[in-house]
């Protein structure tokens, strides 16, 4: 195994730098995953306290002192290229029938998360991780659909628009 150092260390890096950035995903995603979690919560509030309507974008909630403005940003651009990566946001319509599963907000972009799939948090709070290409179809609907995003308030390159 020692005569073997230079191959060894070789393997070793070869097999570390993917792992760190493998554990700075999983963090990403776990974070990513607690703030559409928190961002759920926001929104229960928000219509607790509209009589039941949601509110028209996530910086609504931000302005109400409901939601921290941290929690409106995907950690996964954040960590891996120093940029900030929004969520998208779709209102159901007034009226609209009650669709427990329909999704509510999402990863912004397929970039969030290194092109692997994203959060969606649904209507009834719950938080799954879509693969591709659902996850994809999912951000072309919402494009078309003129899914409203985070305004950016950063100077930043940001990755709130689709595309
Ligand atoms: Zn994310």
């Amino acid at each position: 195994m020692l005569g073997l150092a230079g191959a060894a260390l070789n393997g070793w890096f070869g097999a570390v730098v993917p792992r760190l950035r493998e554990a700075e995903e999983l963090r990403a995603r776990a974070g990513c995953r607690q703030n559409l979690t928190v961002i759920a919560q926001a929104i229960r509030q928000y219509r607790h306290l509209h009589g039941g309507r949601f509110p028209t974008c996530l910086e609504e909630l931000v302005l109400e002192e409901l939601l921290a403005e941290g929690h409106t940003r995907c950690p996964g651009p954040l960590l891996m290229q120093g940029q900030r990566g929004g969520y998208l946001y779709v209102p159901p319509p007034a009226g609209a029938p009650d669709e427990p599963y329909a999704p509510l907000v999402c990863d912004a972009a397929m970039d969030n998360h290194h092109g692997r799939g994203g959060w969606v948090l649904r209507r009834n709070g719950r938080v799954d991780w879509v693969y591709p290409p659902q996850f994809g179809q999912l951000l072309s609907e919402w494009a078309e659909r003129g899914a409203v995003s985070r305004p950016d308030t950063s100077a930043r390159p940001s990755s709130t628009h689709v595309r």
